[in-house]
């Protein structure tokens, strides 16, 4: 994936990252043990160097100064960095996520898939990409009204993450279609993915103010293919496979052709 690099330094990614692990409370308690402890080292030291000294008043004031100034002005900084931890690693949530749903939004799903897609070319390990649209949707929202179609966006969004793999990648892609990047998976594994996904959703029967909301889905798929020089090519790919999906009737999934990587022949797999 390609991130911009942060502009602060490694140390304070380090000191923020503890400081969230620890909470302001625990780090303000550790900073303090570690400042008392190098406050008692440094002046004792000095008198062992020097030779002057009391070792007793010594000990005395480096505890009072760092037992007392340190909880104090510690606490502050430490609760300051803590917020601004916080506040950051929500702002990062919310520029991969999409609101509604949870899942990847279109805009981090495509950097993540650059990647991938890339890898997959490069090693021949397959790969394919799906779009996913809940047919009729519009309907849904006429007869059930707005927030019974979100619910339904989420619970969609939910089932198609669970009829997932780890490495697959999810995303909302805009309006009622989500987009999916199976790597590392040949044609026929991908129709299966998108067949589970259908029946899975078409099985999904939301309660929603005495009634129950439900809807269907077309998928279109388009396997990884050497005429796919670009994540473009790809998704006009799996678009068209979509169009078709809608055109057969809905609910049903439909596969762009497949490309041969070796022997100049085309062949298809036949749709579902
Ligand atoms: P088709 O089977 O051809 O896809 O029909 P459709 O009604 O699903 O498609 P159309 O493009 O005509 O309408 C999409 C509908 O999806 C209309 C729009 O209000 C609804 N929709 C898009 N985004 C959201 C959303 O975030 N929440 C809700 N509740 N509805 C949404
Ligand atoms: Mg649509
Ligand atoms: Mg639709």
């Amino acid at each position: 994936m390609s991130a911009s690099p942060s502009p602060e330094p490694g140390w304070f990614r380090w000191f923020s990252h503890q400081v969230i692990r620890l909470g302001p409370m625990r780090a303000t308690a550790a900073l303090t043990v570690i400042v008392w402890l190098l406050a008692m080292a440094i002046s004792q030291g000095v008198i062992s160097v020097t030779g002057h000294g009391n070792r007793a008043i010594a000990t005395l004031s480096s505890s009072l100064c760092s037992l007392v100034l340190t909880p104090l002005i510690g606490s502050l900084v430490l609760r300051l960095v803590f917020e601004l931890e916080r506040t950051r690693q929500q702002l990062a949530v919310q520029a991969m996520n999409d609101d509604l749903t949870g899942i990847f939004n279109r805009r981090h799903f495509m950097l993540l898939v650059e990647h991938e897609w890339a890898r997959c070319r490069r090693y021949d390990t397959g790969g394919a990409l799906l779009l996913i649209d809940a047919d009729h949707f519009k309907r849904i929202n006429d007869t059930h009204g707005h927030l019974a179609g979100d619910a339904l966006l989420r619970e969609m969004a939910a089932t198609t993450a669970r009829s997932l793999r780890q490495p697959d990648l999810l995303a909302r892609f805009g309006g009622e279609e989500l987009i999916v990047f199976l790597p590392h998976t040949d044609p026929l594994g991908a129709l299966d993915v998108a067949e589970r996904i259908r029946e899975q959703v078409a099985l999904l029967q939301l309660p929603w103010q005495g009634q129950t909301v439900g809807t269907t889905v077309s998928v279109g798929v388009a396997p990884l293919g050497p005429a796919h020089v670009n994540l473009e090519a790809l998704v006009h790919d799996a678009d068209m496979a979509l169009y078709q999906a809608k055109a057969a009737g809905r609910n049903c999934v439909r596969s762009a052709p497949i490309q041969p990587w070796r022997s100049g022949e085309q062949s298809t797999v036949p749709s579902r």
